[in-house]
């Protein structure tokens, strides 16, 4: 494989065994970011984005031109996607999905910036082993009060008996992360998170709401539950965003989060050189909805 730069070996390039097409094109233009550089990124960051999204259906975020062009939402299989990427079926439609690092850069290859992820694996599609509290901060808030609630959900989930963890979108906001033992339905996980979510909000309704409306959320963080609902995806830990400055989704610890200041601070290359440092969302130990816990919220919501 070339070093990024390496102008003299733009045709048939290969990255991970992998064909790549106009090598030298830009993919982030003012970063001077090129697809060979996005290839080698998702190369060398396949082994730890995998450890979350093996076996997950798949959405996939295409810019064919750069983030400069046309970018699309792709959940389902039919269309230019080559047999690189595995898919499977499920209620009639082809789900997308990763099942090793060639396939993550052949989806590079026809243009993908963005990988995200179901809760669920393709083996048990109404069985979540992943819990995601999307906070999305209104337009000009701090990004204290992201923390602020991402620190509200975790005590919140922490005196419940469940272990969470934050990761920064490489947007706006964070993500509170959950891992689950496969037992309760999509359902009762999905309610389980609305539950939560409303909670927090109801007990600090002038900064948080678990209610989508565009006039609740203002002046508010917007506790997004949702994400878990059938179908729903949350953004692949590890992966680039779509966004100007080319910045990653990277898990952090709770004691980083406290000294962060922003949820797009994260370069390719300072990803990447966390590569090999503990992955806090990883090194969740998995939870289970059992009644233990349901009694414990109920307890929470009815003040007991
Ligand atoms: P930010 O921190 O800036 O909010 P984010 O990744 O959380 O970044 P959101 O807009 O809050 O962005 O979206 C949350 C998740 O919802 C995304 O990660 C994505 O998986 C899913 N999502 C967003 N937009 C779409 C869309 N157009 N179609 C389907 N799913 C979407
Ligand atoms: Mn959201
Ligand atoms: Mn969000």
């Amino acid at each position: 494989t070339a070093a990024p730069g390496d102008s003299a070996m733009s045709k048939d390039e290969k990255v991970a065994g992998i064909r790549i097409t106009s090598p030298d094109r830009l993919v982030f233009p003012a970063e001077r970011i090129t697809k060979r550089m996005l290839a080698e990124y998702y190369a060398d960051a396949g082994p730890a984005l995998l450890v979350h999204a093996r076996d997950r259906p798949l959405s996939l975020i295409r810019c064919p031109d750069g983030i400069a062009g046309e970018c699309f939402f792709q959940k389902h299989g039919r269309g230019s996607i080559p047999d690189a990427v595995p898919r499977f079926t499920r209620d009639g439609e082809e789900w997308l999905y990763l099942n090793g690092v060639e396939a993550m850069v052949a989806a590079v290859q026809m243009g993908t910036i963005e990988f995200h992820l179901q809760g669920v694996r393709r083996d048990r599609p109404d069985r979540p082993d992943r819990l995601v509290f999307d906070l999305d901060p209104d337009e000009g808030l701090p990004f204290a009060r992201v923390r602020e609630g991402a620190v509200r959900l975790r005590d919140l989930l922490a005196g419940l008996g469940l272990d969470s963890a934050p990761m920064v979108t490489g947007g706006k906001g964070v993500h509170v992360i959950l891992r689950l033992r496969r037992i309760a339905p999509l359902a009762a996980v999905s309610a389980f998170a609305r539950t939560v979510a409303t909670l927090v909000a109801d007990r600090a309704p002038e900064g948080f709401t678990a209610n989508m409306s565009k006039a609740r959320r203002k002046g508010r963080i917007f506790i997004d539950w949702q994400r878990n609902g059938s179908g729903a995806t949350a953004v692949a830990p590890w992966s680039v965003r779509a966004r100007p400055g080319a910045p990653v989704a990277v898990p952090v610890a709770w004691d980083e989060l406290a000294r962060l200041e922003r949820a797009d601070g994260f370069s390719l290359t300072e990803a990447r050189a966390r590569l090999d440092a503990p992955d806090p969302v990883a090194a969740l130990s998995a939870g289970s909805l059992n009644a233990a816990v349901l009694d414990g919220l109920e307890r929470e919501v009815h003040g007991g």
